[in-house]
């Protein structure tokens, strides 16, 4: 049977190429992972375009480029302990979980962390590991993580997020207040000092503290 969705994944990624994706690893996961698998059915048909597309609870699930040059810019390899705060639909940890050893995501919402651990299932990802929190405070438990992904913008990089990274590592979170001026960030700690680089402007919903529990 012919997948419908080839044409469309593959002019993504000559899209994602021409946008200045250049890392492999990075492009032939896009390629594999099925981003319709994270969208609700009537957006099916928008699951290769690079747009951010709704998801539950009024999140959304980033554009294609962002999820690419996020992944990108977090410079991962096989051997990385991984924290990604913010599951939402679980593509963006589905994408992580490919290039790296073991994936930490947590959510606040339980009605998503609830859908995007049934996709991890379905499609066999077995080296994620979800938690519902806060992800202000990151997962203590199981820091030091190697590289650290936030999904969504505080007024700044939460501390204990700063905190829990590795010796090495790199944290990359979008911050800002209002949607129309938010900064994506680089952080990287080396022998204990903390550095920080902008990667330009990007837009994402909100980091809310504490947790709902109140979603299907
Ligand atoms: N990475 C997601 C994009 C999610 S949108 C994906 O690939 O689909 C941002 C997500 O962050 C939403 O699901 C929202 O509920 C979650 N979020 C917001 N504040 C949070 C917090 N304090 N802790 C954990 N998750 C949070």
């Amino acid at each position: 049977m012919s997948d419908p969705f080839a044409e469309p994944r593959a002019r993504l990624l000559d899209k994602l190429q021409r946008d200045g994706i250049d890392d492999k690893a990075v492009l032939d996961t896009i390629a594999r992972v099925p981003r319709e698998a994270f969208v609700p059915e009537t957006f099916h048909k928008h699951a290769y375009d690079d747009t951010a597309l709704p998801i539950d609870e009024n999140q959304t699930v980033s554009q294609p480029l962002v999820v690419a040059m996020m992944t990108q810019a977090l410079s991962l390899n096989r051997r990385s302990k991984v924290l990604e705060v913010g599951t939402g639909s679980g593509y963006q940890a589905a994408i992580l979980s490919q290039l790296c050893r073991r994936l930490y995501t947590v959510e606040r919402r339980r009605g998503l962390l609830n859908q995007a651990e049934q996709r991890f299932t379905a499609l066999g990802l077995t080296n994620v590991t979800t938690l519902l929190t806060d992800g202000y405070e990151g997962w203590p438990q199981q820091a030091p993580f190697d590289r650290i992904m936030v999904t969504a913008a505080a007024h700044d990089v939460p501390d204990p997020l700063i905190e829990q990274l590795a010796d090495s590592g790199v944290l990359i979170a979008p911050v800002g207040d209002r949607i129309e001026g938010q900064r994506l960030v680089r952080v990287t700690k080396e022998n204990g000092v903390v550095g920080r680089e902008d990667l330009g402007g990007v837009r994402f919903v909100p980091l809310v503290e504490g947790i709902d529990t109140s979603g299907i």
